[in-house]
């Protein structure tokens, strides 16, 4: 059998039914045999099920953004198909299932794991329509539940891949079937072994698609967007952006690492080991050539800009007039290391250390409650980060104005500071 083609659709390619529609258009003249597709939950519904699971575990009635996350897939179906159509039977079913999953309380199961019980059913229910839409217009697929394929460890909420296990499902479950039809799967789900369901991360649909990719050595992987491919910065924040034709592995990879949001951080790395190319193109203008990834030179001088929100910056200063030294650097990195939190920025001086950090709210109370019987702690929130790759001097000053810069670094290769913008209201 040829390998595998990967297509994987996010949750604007189906936010409704003109969407849908347009996703089917897509596949009709591309579709080849061996053919697998990824889907995200539609939209924003992945957010309305993380307002319905907060509302629980803050005791608030949650029927209402039940109600509308049902009429916002009703409303989708009675566009696509016919009033009889068994779809409307499905959705009703996996509502039914849903409810069956929101009477177990609060007190029985952790947040994350109550989390990703609930979660899950974005995808489930985007799926069963994707796939029935796609029969209706006679491209005929077969639904498979990706929580039978990714297997996972019990992390709820950032679960660690079984790779064999992945790979060996893969391997009975996937090869047989995807040699006959295409097999339309969700992203960004798995299960681990006690039975229970995971998800991968926020966004990490992508993430599903390369996984399966590398399982299943793929031939490629296309991920639709809303963007003609990848630019050198968010359209939605800078303008005159710049399409990237061509990346490496090794580009596309350091500017998600930074925090560009048009790929999941950790798609490249499946894709880059089994030399699998990765597209990335856009649904708008699908006959568009978008950007490749592959593993050729890097080249790329353009400047890039990445920017994340949410930032805070916590700056430990040692209290008894030692200098920052090895250990001091080891006993925060430890706390940082037990709690999963990921610094963005780190800069040190003769007796502090500063870090740039997103904002989760309970860990980094835990961070500053385990270390501030050593160090004097400071802290600044709702600060930006923004990173230029291949900073030209022009470039550099042009950002520093109108902003309040709180930090600023500079390698060879990147400019980084941390920052908040300059409000001109009243002035
Ligand atoms: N539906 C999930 C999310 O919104 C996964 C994804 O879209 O990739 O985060
Ligand atoms: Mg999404």
């Amino acid at each position: 059998m040829s390998k595998a083609i990967i297509f994987k659709f996010g949750g604007a390619s189906v936010k409704d039914a003109q969407s849908v529609k347009n996703l089917a258009s897509i596949l009709l003249n591309r579709l080849q045999n061996p053919f697998l597709i990824v889907v995200s939950a539609m939209g924003k519904s992945t957010n309305l099920l993380e307002e319905i699971l907060k509302a629980k575990f803050s005791l608030v009635d949650y029927s209402s953004n039940i109600a509308i996350l049902k009429e916002q897939h009703l409303q989708i179906c009675r566009e696509l198909f016919a009033p009889d159509h068994l779809i409307f039977a499905k959705i009703e079913n996996t509502f039914l299932q849903l409810e069956r999953e929101l009477a177990i309380k609060v007190a029985d199961i952790s947040y994350d794991e109550y989390y990703d019980q609930i979660v899950c059913y974005g995808e489930l229910l985007s799926t069963k329509i994707v796939q029935e839409y796609l029969c209706s217009q006679q491209i005929f697929c077969i639904w498979q539940d990706a929580r039978e394929i990714i297997s996972t460890d019990n992390r709820h909420r950032v679960a660690q891949v079984n790779w064999e296990k992945t790979a060996l499902n893969c391997r009975k479950q996937l090869l047989p079937s995807l040699s006959k039809f295409p097999i339309i799967t969700q992203g960004f789900i798995g299960r681990a072994d006690n039975g229970k369901s995971t998800t991968l991360g926020r966004e990490g649909s992508d993430f599903t698609a390369a996984i399966l990719a590398n399982c299943l050595d793929a031939r490629s992987v296309t991920i639709w967007k809303d963007v003609p491919g990848v630019l050198n910065a968010d359209p939605k924040l800078f303008p005159d952006t710049v399409l990237f034709p061509k990346l490496a592995y090794r580009e596309a990879a350091e500017m998600t690492y930074y925090g560009a949001s048009v790929i999941h951080p950790k798609t490249i790395k499946p894709l880059a080991n089994k030399n699998i190319p990765l597209m990335v193109k856009s649904f708008i203008n699908p006959d568009e050539k978008g950007t490749l990834i592959t593993d050729c030179e890097p080249q790329q001088t353009v400047p890039t800009f990445v920017q994340k929100g949410d930032q805070i910056l916590v700056t430990f200063r040692v209290k008894d007039f030692t200098f920052v030294n090895e250990a001091r650097i080891h006993q925060i990195y430890a706390v940082l290391e037990s709690l999963k939190i990921r610094v963005n920025l780190m800069q040190t001086s003769a007796i502090s250390i500063s870090l740039c950090l997103d904002k989760e709210f309970l860990k980094v109370e835990k961070l500053m409650q385990a270390l501030k019987t050593h160090f004097e702690i400071r802290y600044n929130e709702d600060l930006k980060l923004l990173t230029v790759l291949h900073p030209q001097q022009e470039v550099i000053s042009r950002m520093e104005e109108g902003k309040e810069i709180l930090l600023e670094q500079k390698t060879r290769n990147t400019f980084q500071i941390v920052f908040r913008e300059v409000s001109t209201a009243g002035a």
